[in-house]
């Protein structure tokens, strides 16, 4: 007899993005005029192609894979260290940020070395996450039996929920009590927030005190457009001790199809054994990789490393320029309704409060219904989402102006 991984039947089942596509179905279903005129603001994917640069890159490295003297079967697990040195100089110390090569390990995006991250983490932990938060973090919490069950608001017991609201500008700051690992988004998915570099030195500080493991989810960092704002956790004195750090090109290179990203775990930073010593994660983190992972395809390493070109950081300014373009015109179209909005300025997501009283459910059928306009409910991120909704600026320009029509034309 085989047993099966029980957690799993905790997990509230892939609950958000299923109903969005449900109740657009049976809406579009019956109105086929709304499903011509219906754009789509809900998944945070980007829509532009891959830069020129990139494309170059994976042609050549399709042909060198195509002859026998350049051919490339197994690679190193954890990158090839042209990308990895290209990444810790470009990344890090072009920025004054010390970061060594082989700190770099590359994978094949964050949303998968967030998850896997927990196979090197014991069982004890205390683990916390904001509210509204990225699911993928609580949900591998779950498979992983890190917690108990979720209750009707879809909270689990046994994880830390650190709320997000208004008055923290969607930034909690530390809590009061003991965590060991938390985890951080910034820029966030799905607020748009970006932690100033104060509350980042508080969450050090915490962390550095606690003896606590900081996540820090930088998917956005080349989103951040004001200064001052850190693009990186080891800006701060002291990360290289307390901090694991996850990046990605899908939104900054436009990789979500492609797969490639990479984390960055300082050999100064220790966790400690069951009997108390303190040890390295460097290590740990390599030898899952090396072990449950056989490295990122050779060409799309290529790729990667075409991001780092004089050409490759034009065109991924261009295409993060472009998307900025759209929130800022989604942004303007919002609070001229006199909605209350977030976001938007250092990260591609508007996260707007749902007018009047309004549930986020509610206004995610009155987007659907009277602007033809899929949104994203901020319930589906936890319930500090409840009466918000996020609206993403992956989109063409035409879309993202026709939306700000439609949202000037709403009758709330
Ligand atoms: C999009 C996104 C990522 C990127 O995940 P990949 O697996 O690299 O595509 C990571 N974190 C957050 C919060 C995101 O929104």
């Amino acid at each position: 007899m085989a047993f099966l991984n029980d957690n799993y039947s905790k997990l509230k089942a892939g609950y958000l993005f299923p109903e969005i596509a449900r109740r657009v179905k049976a809406f579009t279903d019956s109105n086929a005029d709304a499903a011509k005129r219906m754009i789509r603001c809900g998944i945070g994917d980007v829509t532009e192609p891959l830069p020129e640069a990139v494309r170059a890159a994976l042609h050549k490295a399709v042909d060198e894979m195509g002859v026998r003297e350049t051919f490339k079967g197994y690679g190193p697990e954890q990158g090839y260290e042209w990308l990895r040195k290209a990444i810790a100089e470009n990344d890090f110390r072009a920025h004054g940020i010390e970061v060594a090569d082989d700190e770099i390990i590359v994978s094949d995006g964050t949303k998968c070395d967030t998850g896997n991250i927990l196979d090197i983490l014991g069982a004890k932990n205390v683990i916390a996450v904001t509210d509204p938060v990225y699911p993928v973090y609580v949900d591998t919490n779950v498979m992983a039996g890190n917690t108990g069950d979720a209750d009707a608001r879809g909270a689990y017991a046994g994880l830390v929920y650190l709320e997000g609201n208004e008055a923290n500008g969607f930034v909690p700051a530390p809590p009061k009590q003991h965590v060991d690992v938390i985890y951080l988004c910034s820029p966030n998915n799905p607020t748009g927030a970006a932690a100033t570099r104060a509350q980042l030195e508080a969450w050090v500080a915490y962390a550095r005190a606690n003896g606590t493991l900081i996540l820090f989810d930088a998917a956005y960092e080349t989103y951040i457009s004001e200064p001052g704002i850190p693009h990186s956790i080891y800006e701060i004195p002291g990360a290289r001790e307390c901090a694991i750090e996850f990046r990605s090109y899908s939104k900054s290179g436009g990789f979500t199809g492609v797969r490639c990203g990479f984390v960055v775990v300082p050999k100064t930073l220790l966790a400690t054994t069951a009997s108390g010593e303190k040890k390295p994660l460097h290590p740990l983190w390599l030898r899952r990789q090396t072990t449950k992972f056989n490295g990122v395809a050779y060409i799309i390493q290529r790729a990667a490393e075409a991001l780092y070109s004089a050409d490759g950081k034009a065109q991924v300014r261009a295409l993060v320029e472009h998307y900025m373009g759209n929130a800022r015109i989604l942004r303007d179209a919002a609070q001229s309704v006199g909605w209350k909005t977030w976001g938007g300025v250092n990260a591609p997501y508007i996260w707007v409060k749902c007018p009047g009283s309004l549930g986020s459910w509610e206004m995610f059928d009155k987007m659907l219904h009277e602007a033809n306009v899929v949104i994203t409910p901020g319930a589906g991120f936890g319930a500090g989402g409840e009466g918000y909704f996020r609206i993403s600026a992956f989109n063409s320009r035409a879309n993202a102006e026709e939306v700000g029509r439609r949202i000037k034309a709403l009758k709330i």
